[in-house]
């Protein structure tokens, strides 16, 4: 069976290939879980290695500093562990 309209060799295992699919991103981001679902993704079909697609992280990226940039103009979650 050839499967190789779409998709890519995976990067990591050489072996499987990566094909286009949704999956949820997660992440940590400034010690939060990050968890977007239903993203746009390439899925190695062997490994299960994901990448998103660089269109998708640029405009997750994107969102996220803008937040993130007003977080540091107003400085309010600072230091908060007292313990040792
Ligand atoms: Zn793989």
């Amino acid at each position: 069976m050839e499967n190789n309209k779409r998709g890519y060799a995976c990067p990591r295992c050489t072996v499987g290939r990566c094909l286009p699919q949704r999956t949820t991103f997660t992440d940590v981001y400034h010690g939060q879980l990050l968890s977007i679902p239903n993203l746009r993704a390439f899925v190695c079909d062997v490994c299960h290695f994901v990448e998103f697609e660089q269109e998708t992280m640029e405009a997750l990226w994107d969102e996220l500093y803008s937040e993130a940039a007003a977080d540091e103009i107003q400085p309010a979650a600072r230091k908060q562990s007292s313990s040792g």
